[in-house]
C-alpha cells in the first residue's frame, strides 16, 4: 500500500506534455502557451489623446486662451503641427499632433466663438497617454507556459494575434463497470443502478480542461473488460472506475495485466478509495478507481486532475490548500487518512468547516452539499474550534452575493 503523496508522485513522474496546436483566440481560453508572445509594436502606437478635450502646446496660450483650428476624431491622423496660441478639438484615442504637449478635457474650458479659455486647474502636458506606455516593441508580454486568460486573449488581439500555440487538451476515455449498471435515462430495475461515475468523471475531465471520450459500461466479464479498455487506448489516458477490488468478478487488473500493461501500485492508503491501481499500457496511464461514487471523485481529485493539468502544460496542478477551524467534534478512529467532505464557509479572515454527515463512500450526496476534503489523519480525535487541513474542490464560497467595493 502507498500513500497519497507516494502515488501522486509516481503517477505524476509517468505523464508527459501532450503535442501542442495552434487554435484561435478563443480556444486558447483557459490552456497554456507553449511560445513566447512578443510585442510586434508599441501599444499604444502613439502619444493619444485620453479625453475629449483641445490638444495644443501649453506655453503658446494667450493667457488662458486660445484659437480653435481644427478637429481630429478618433481613427484620424494629423501630420502638420498645430500652430502656436492654437488648439485643436481632439477626441479620445487621437493621436496628439506635432506641435501639442498637453490635452484639456471639454469640461474644463468655455467655448467662445472660435476660441477657447481655458480653466487655470489645466495641467501642462496632462491626459497625454504615452506611446508605449503599455507595452513596449520587443517586450516579452506573455511567456511561454502562461495560462490564458480573458486578459491575455485582449492582449494577445492587441498585438496583433488572431490564433496561439497551446498544448492541446487531453482526450480522456472513461469507462465504467459493472452488470449492475444502466445509463441516466433509465428507469432502475431490481438489481441495476444508474451509472453515475462515467457522468460524474467525464465532468471532471472537462472541468480538468480535458475531452471526455465516454466509453460506457463494461460487463463483469474479463473479455469485456479486456474489449472495452482496447478500445480506449486511442486517448491520451484510460479512467476506470469499478471492478478493482477483490470481489469474484473485479476482473480490471487482470484485464489491463493481459492487455501488457504494468501496474504501478494497488491500493493507496486512504479512504475513501483505498483499491486504486495504475499502470502503464501501450505508453498511456491507466487509473483504475474504486467503484464507489464517492471515492471514484475523491480519488479523481487526487490523482487524475493533477495529471490532466500536467500533461496540457499548467505548472500549478493541485487544488488550494487551507487551514479551517471546526464546526463540531470531528474524529478519524480509522487507521488510514480519511478525506471528510466539508462545507467550507468564510467568516471575516477565518475558515470554518462543518462535515457533511455520513461519509459512506456511497454517498454521493456528502459531496454535493460539500465543498472541501478535510484531511483527517489517523487515530484523530479533535475537538470543535481546532484547525484542520482542507483541499478545496471549488472557492465558489468566497465569491459574494451582495455588491461590495
Ligand atoms: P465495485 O468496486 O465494482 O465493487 O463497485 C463498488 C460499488 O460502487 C458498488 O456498490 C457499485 O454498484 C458501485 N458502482 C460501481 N460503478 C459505478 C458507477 N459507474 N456508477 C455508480 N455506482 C457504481
Ligand atoms: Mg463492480
Amino acid at each position: 500500500m502507498v500513500t497519497i503523496e507516494e502515488a501522486q508522485r509516481s503517477i505524476l513522474a509517468s505523464i508527459s506534455l501532450l503535442e501542442t496546436e495552434r487554435v484561435s483566440l478563443f480556444s486558447g481560453l483557459n490552456r497554456v502557451t507553449t511560445v513566447d508572445h512578443i510585442a510586434p509594436w508599441d501599444i499604444p502606437p502613439a502619444d493619444n489623446s485620453a479625453m475629449d478635450g483641445y490638444a495644443f502646446l501649453y506655453d503658446t496660450m494667450d493667457g488662458d486662451r486660445l484659437r480653435v483650428t481644427g478637429f481630429l476624431p478618433a481613427g484620424e491622423y494629423r501630420s502638420t503641427p498645430v500652430a502656436p496660441g492654437e488648439a485643436i478639438k481632439i477626441m479620445t484615442g487621437a493621436p496628439v499632433p506635432p506641435g501639442c504637449d498637453t490635452v484639456v478635457p471639454v469640461e474644463d474650458v468655455r467655448e467662445d466663438g472660435d476660441a477657447i479659455h481655458v480653466a487655470a486647474s489645466a495641467k501642462k502636458g496632462a491626459h497625454i497617454r504615452k506611446r508605449g506606455e503599455d507595452i513596449t516593441e520587443g517586450e516579452k508580454v506573455i511567456p511561454a507556459g502562461s495560462l490564458i486568460r480573458p486578459q491575455e486573449i485582449g492582449m494577445l488581439s492587441a498585438m496583433g494575434t488572431s490564433s496561439l500555440a497551446v498544448y492541446r487538451r487531453a482526450r480522456v476515455a472513461i469507462l465504467s463497470t459493472g452488470d449492475e449498471l444502466l445509463e441516466p435515462g433509465s428507469t432502475p430495475l431490481p438489481g441495476k443502478i444508474i451509472n453515475s461515475n462515467s457522468y460524474s468523471l467525464g465532468a471532471q475531465v472537462l472541468d480538468a480542461g480535458g475531452e471526455p471520450l465516454m466509453l460506457g459500461i463494461a460487463p463483469d466479464t474479463l473479455e469485456g473488460t479486456i474489449e472495452k479498455i482496447k478500445s480506449g487506448l486511442n486517448a491520451d489516458m484510460v479512467v476506470i472506475t469499478g471492478g478493482v477490488s477483490v470481489g469474484d468478478r473485479d476482473f480490471v487488473k487482470l484485464a489491463i495485466e493481459k492487455l501488457g500493461g504494468k501496474i504501478t501500485f494497488w491500493k493507496v492508503n486512504m479512504k475513501p478509495g483505498k483499491p486504486l491501481a495504475f499502470a502503464m499500457l501501450d505508453g498511456k496511464p491507466v487509473f483504475a478507481l474504486p467503484g464507489n461514487p464517492v471515492a471514484a471523485v475523491v480519488s479523481f481529485e487526487l490523482f487524475v486532475r493533477p495529471s490532466i493539468l500536467k500533461a496540457m502544460g499548467h505548472d500549478r496542478i493541485f487544488r488550494p490548500r487551507i487551514q479551517a477551524e471546526l464546526l463540531e467534534a470531528t474524529a478519524n478512529k480509522g487507521k488510514r487518512p480519511h478525506l471528510v467532505r466539508g462545507i467550507v464557509s468564510v467568516e471575516g479572515n477565518r475558515y470554518l468547516v462543518s462535515t457533511t454527515g455520513n461519509q459512506s463512500s456511497g454517498r454521493l450526496s456528502s459531496l454535493t452539499q460539500g465543498n472541501g476534503l478535510i484531511l483527517l489523519p489517523p487515530d484523530a480525535s479533535l475537538s470543535a474550534g481546532e484547525k484542520v487541513d482542507i483541499m478545496l474542490l471549488d472557492r465558489g464560497f468566497e465569491m459574494g452575493k451582495e455588491a461590495s467595493l
